[in-house]
């Protein structure tokens, strides 16, 4: 049975919509994709574009899953600053699991914390400048580096 579906976003572009309630914990999908480094998956990005979607999932190692190149549902979850899913990386498999219940109909997040290499220019932060709209918003996607 079908738990999640892929459409629009309120937040941005499309995003990932629970089916069915989630309980807190629950294996949801795992984020497949290339990994590869961060500078050549931005680079690849900056050349090519997204739609302003960021397909990157950073890896403990500071390498990234490009979900674009052969990725599945979940490149399309959401970063928010305050998550409801949490990606739980495990012998280089991220796996996305529920934090908290999640009633059918609402948009699954999770909080990308992306590791740059060396300081962010100006177009990589605005490229990954975040727009959940949370009180707690910290205004963009990448980890603190
Ligand atoms: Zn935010």
């Amino acid at each position: 049975m079908k738990r999640i579906s892929v459409r629009r976003s309120r937040v941005h572009g499309r995003g990932v919509f629970a089916l069915q309630p989630l309980s807190a914990g629950e294996l949801i999908i795992e984020y497949t994709g290339t990994v590869m480094s961060w500078k050549r998956a931005v680079t690849r990005h900056a050349k090519f574009g997204t739609e302003g979607h960021t397909f990157l999932f950073g890896l403990a190692d500071g390498r990234v899953i490009d979900g674009s190149i052969g990725g599945n549902s979940a490149r399309w979850i959401n970063h928010a600053c305050v998550a409801n899913c949490e990606a739980v990386e495990s012998e280089g498999r991220v796996l996305i699991h529920a934090l908290a219940n999640i009633k059918a109909g609402e948009e699954l997040f999770i909080s990308y914390g992306l590791t740059t290499e060396g300081r962010a220019s100006a177009s990589v932060r605005a490229q990954y400048a975040c727009r959940c709209g949370h009180r707690r918003c910290r205004g963009t996607m990448l980890g603190r580096g």
